[in-house]
C-alpha cells in the first residue's frame, strides 16, 4: 500500500485523525514555547548546523579517531556495510555469549535493519524496554513516530493491549495503573537479561565514548544489569568533541518534546570492570567485567553522503520536530510512510535506501516548509523533498497516472491552440456536464470541490475589453 492509499485508510476514522492531529500539534506548541525561553535559540541552531557540516566533510577522520579512542577504552568496534551485516554482527555476539534473550532500548537503527524479526527467526527473544516500543511490539506493529513510538494509540488501545498480554483488568485506562503493570513486566526483563542493546544519540570522536538519551532510564536499567552492552549507531551520529554535546543536548529535547533536557542523558565510555568478591578485601560485588561492543553502520549512508543535494539529511539528530509540525504526517499517521522513519525526514532518507519502494514518500508533503523552519540542525527538508521528486520522475519512478497526465499537460501548455481548446472543453464540461468531472474516478474531486467555471476565458474577456476600449 503506498502512502496515499494508507492515508485514505487512516482518514476513515475522522475522530482519530483529529485527535492525532491535535496531539502532535500540542507537542509542536510545547516545542515553540521551549524554544522561546532561550534567546540564543537561533545561534544554537546555527552552531549545531555548522558542527554537523564539519562532521559531513570530515566523516572518515572523525570515525577513525572515534574507533581508535573507543578501542583504547576497551570497547570492541564493529563496522557494518549494510543491515544484513549489522544483524549478523549482533547475532554473533549473542551466540558467542551463549545467550538467547536480549533486552533492547529504543533504537531506530535496529528498526531500519529489521533486527527484531531477524533475531526472532533465529530463536532469540528480544524485549523492547521503552514503554512505547514495548506497547507496539506487543501489538506486532512498527513504531509510528521516532520519539513517541505509540503516539497513534489512545489510552483505551493501550488498556486493551495490556489486558491481552499482561493480564490487566479489562477496560482499564488509568495511566498510573497501566504504567505500573508495564513496570512490573519490564522489571523481570531487566533483571534477567545478560545482553542489553541500545542505540546511540551522539558518539564523540575525541573521547571514544557515546551518549544515549531516554526519558525512562530504560537504557541504563538494561545496560547496568547486563554483562554485555551492544550499542548500534548509524555513522552520522559522530560529533567531534565533548564540548559540542551541550549544543545538541539543549536542542534535542526542546525540539522533541519541549523539555529543557531529556530525563536521562547517559554517558558510556568504557566497559564496567570486573570486581572482586565482597569480603575478600577488595571493593566490588563479585560481578564479572562487562563487554561493550559498538556496531557502526553504513546501510546507504555513504551513498547519501555522496549525493550533494541530499547529504544534509545526515545532519538529523532524530528529534521528530519535523514530524510533529508536518500537516501531512499529522493527518496521515506514521504507519502510512511504510518506512522505519516516518514524516518529512523519513521521506528523504527512505528513497536513498530503496528508490523504487519509497518513490511515493517525497510526494507526501505540502512543501509548506514548516519542517525546515523547526529543524534544530537547519536541514533544508522541504527543498530536499522537492529535489527528490525531480530525481524520482527523471529515474522513471513517478506514478504512471501522474507521469502520463503531466506529459499530456506539458503538450497542452506548449501549444496555444491546444490550450485554448482544452480550456473551452473544460469550462463546458464543468458548466453543462459536471458529472464528467465530479465523480469518484477523478482523484482531485475526491478531496476538493471543483471550481465554478466562468462562461469565457481570461483571454477572451481581455480581448473583448481591449477592443471595446479601442472603439
Ligand atoms: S530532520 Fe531536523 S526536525 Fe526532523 S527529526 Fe531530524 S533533526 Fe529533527
Amino acid at each position: 500500500m503506498n502512502h496515499a492509499e494508507a492515508a485514505v485508510a487512516f482518514n476513515r476514522d475522522e475522530n482519530r485523525v483529529d485527535w492525532h492531529d491535535e496531539t502532535l500539534w500540542f507537542v509542536r506548541s510545547k516545542r515553540d514555547r521551549a524554544a522561546q525561553t532561550l534567546p540564543e535559540w537561533e545561534q544554537l541552531r546555527e552552531a549545531a548546523s555548522q558542527i554537523k557540516n564539519h562532521v559531513l566533510s570530515n566523516m572518515h577522520d572523525l570515525l577513525t579517531q572515534f574507533e581508535q579512542n573507543a578501542l583504547a577504552n576497551g570497547i570492541t568496534v564493529h563496522w557494518a556495510a549494510d543491515a544484513a551485516e549489522h544483524n549478523a554482527i549482533v547475532h554473533k555476539i549473542l551466540v558467542d555469549n551463549g545467550v538467547n534473550r536480549m533486552v533492547k532500548s529504543k533504537s531506530m537503527l535496529t528498526e531500519e535493519c529489521h533486527l527484531n524479526p531477524y533475531l526472532t527467526e533465529r530463536g532469540i527473544e528480544v524485549i523492547d524496554s521503552d514503554l512505547g516500543e514495548r506497547i507496539v511490539q506487543m501489538r506486532n506493529e512498527p513504531p509510528s513516530h521516532i520519539v513517541m513510538p505509540a503516539i497513534h494509540l489512545k489510552r483505551a488501545d493501550v488498556g486493551d493491549t495490556f489486558h491481552k498480554h499482561l493480564g490487566t483488568e479489562a477496560g482499564a485506562t488509568d495511566p498510573q495503573y497501566l504504567t505500573e503493570a508495564a513496570r512490573q513486566h519490564l522489571r523481570d526483563t531487566f533483571l534477567t537479561r545478560r545482553v542489553a542493546l541500545t542505540g546511540v544519540n551522539f558518539a564523540i570522536a575525541e573521547t571514544g565514548g557515546f551518549v544515549v538519551c531516554t526519558n525512562e532510564g530504560n537504557a541504563d536499567m538494561g545496560v547496568h544489569l547486563a554483562d554485555v552492552h551492544i550499542a548500534c549507531m548509524g555513522f552520522e551520529k559522530i560529533i567531534p568533541r565533548a564540548e559540542h554535546l551541550s549544543v545538541f543536548l539543549r536542542l534535542l529535547a526542546r525540539s522533541a518534546t519541549g523539555q529543557p533536557i531529556t530525563t536521562f542523558s547517559s554517558h558510556f565510555h568504557k566497559p564496567r570492570r570486573g570486581y572482586g568478591r565482597r569480603g575478600d578485601g577488595r571493593r566490588g560485588d563479585g560481578r564479572p567485567g562487562q563487554q561493550m561492543h559498538i556496531v557502526i553502520v553504513d546501510n546507504g549512508r555513504s551513498r547519501q553522503l555522496g549525493r550533494p543535494e541530499f547529504r544534509n539529511s545526515l545532519k538529523c539528530i532524530r528529534c521528530a520536530a519535523c514530524l510533529n509540525t508536518c500537516p501531512v504526517y499529522r493527518r496521515s499517521g506514521g504507519h502510512s510512510y511504510h518506512s522505519a522513519i516516518a514524516g518529512p525526514i523519513g521521506s528523504i532518507l527512505a528513497p536513498n535506501i530503496d528508490m523504487k519502494q519509497n518513490a511515493d514518500l517525497p510526494f507526501a508533503s505540502t512543501l509548506c516548509g514548516s519542517c525546515s523552519n523547526v529543524c534544530p540542525v537547519k536541514i533544508d527538508i522541504h527543498e530536499q523533498l522537492y529535489k527528490w521528486r525531480q530525481v524520482l520522475m527523471q529515474e522513471g519512478y513517478g506514478p504512471t497516472a501522474k507521469t502520463v497526465s503531466m506529459r499530456a499537460m506539458a503538450g497542452v501548455l506548449e501549444s496555444p491552440r491546444l490550450y485554448r481548446l482544452a480550456g473551452k472543453v473544460g469550462r463546458g464540461v464543468l458548466r453543462f456536464a459536471p458529472v464528467l468531472a465530479e465523480n469518484n474516478l477523478n482523484p482531485w474531486y475526491q478531496h476538493r470541490d471543483m471550481p465554478e467555471a466562468p462562461g469565457e476565458s481570461f483571454r477572451e474577456w481581455y480581448v473583448k475589453r481591449v477592443m471595446s476600449d479601442e472603439r
